[in-house]
């Protein structure tokens, strides 16, 4: 029996990966709805699909951001029966908070939070009647760890990650899974997207040495973070199989094991004084943040550690 999946924001990068890869499984086991807020952009999608178009793959209009256009969606899937959720949506956004308006943080929680909400809000109680289902939520390193100048991003994904956390316990009792995706740095158009955004905007309200921090130390080093250590959107989507696939998933799935220390190093000390002079220490007082992130990264990532993250292959 095939299982009904669908996918928020198809139209490219890590969404688009894993409608592909999931309607290309050989033995044809998911009936992919990958769904798009704008249908015009169906090109890259239809075209990685190849002859799964049309047959194990199907096309929906969805924006995760409207109510109507969500139910619209749902209603139009048979039965309402969709056995996996990947909701997958989402928006960056970089910057001194002093230069951001309001409206734009509220943007990106109203898809990275409210949107993912809505989506499992209206296919939950579904899967719930049928005491099985599996929802994947497509978080980051960053709903785990703060990141200086991505204030308001990783606050949106904190959210979705209190929310899961929240929401697991009780779907348990319905048998309903749940799973968190936290990828690092993966190269998609978010990347692409975000530094034409940065080179573009001249932050208005910011001071000088705050907008020198930004652009000459934050995002000279963020571009050598993702040179260094990005994983490809096909890396993420063949670790969503493996947990979609798992007999028993876990609840987080870390991708990239070199982001593993960060994560222990919060855990190790709860008072966060340990991760926040850490991060300090490594922007601000040394030369190279890469050279020395990648040191320290390497020298903190034990096999204990690494058999924590979920590997592509
Ligand atoms: P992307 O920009 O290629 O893909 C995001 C997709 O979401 C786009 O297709 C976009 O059109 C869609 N989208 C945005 N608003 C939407 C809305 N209101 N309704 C429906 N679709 C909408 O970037 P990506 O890297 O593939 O991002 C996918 C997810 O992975 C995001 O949730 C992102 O936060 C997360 N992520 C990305 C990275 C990274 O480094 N690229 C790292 C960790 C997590």
């Amino acid at each position: 029996e095939q299982k009904v999946v669908l996918i928020t924001g198809c139209s490219s990068g890590i969404g688009l990966r894993i409608a592909v890869l999931l309607a290309r499984d050989e033995q044809k086991r998911y009936h992919v709805i990958a769904t798009m807020r704008d249908l015009r952009k169906k090109h890259q999608l239809v075209e990685a699909a190849g002859d799964t178009y049309g047959k194990t793959l199907t096309l929906l209009s969805l924006d995760v951001c409207s109510d109507d256009s969500v139910r619209k969606c749902i209603d139009s899937v048979k039965d309402h029966h969709i056995d996996i959720l990947i909701n997958n949506a989402g928006v960056g956004l970089l910057g001194p908070v002093e230069s951001i308006s309001m409206d734009e943080m509220k943007r990106v929680f109203e898809t990275n939070f409210f949107g993912t909400v809505r989506m499992i809000k209206e296919v939950m109680p579904d899967m719930k009647r049928r005491q099985s289902g599996h929802i994947i939520v497509m978080s980051s390193v960053m709903g785990l760890q703060g990141v200086v100048f991505n204030d308001v991003y990783t606050a949106s994904k904190f959210a979705i990650e209190g929310f899961c956390e929240s929401m697991a316990v009780q779907l348990l009792k319905f048998n309903v899974k749940l799973s968190l995706i936290e990828p690092g740095p993966v190269h998609t158009e978010f990347e692409t997207k975000m530094m034409e955004e940065v080179a573009k905007m001249e932050y208005p309200g910011a001071d000088a040495d705050t907008v020198r921090y930004f652009k000459d130390v934050y995002i000279q080093s963020s571009i050598d973070i993702f040179e260094a250590l990005g994983q490809t959107p096909e890396d993420i989507a063949k670790c969503t199989k493996k947990v979609i696939e798992s007999s028993r998933p876990r609840f987080r799935n870390l991708t990239n094991s070199l982001y593993t220390p960060i994560v222990a190093m919060k855990y190790a000390d709860e008072t966060g004084g340990l991760s926040v002079h850490t991060f300090y220490n490594l922007l601000f007082n040394f030369g190279s943040l890469m050279h020395i992130t990648m040191s320290i990264l390497k020298c903190l990532t034990c096999s204990c550690l690494r058999r924590r993250t979920i590997s592509p292959d």
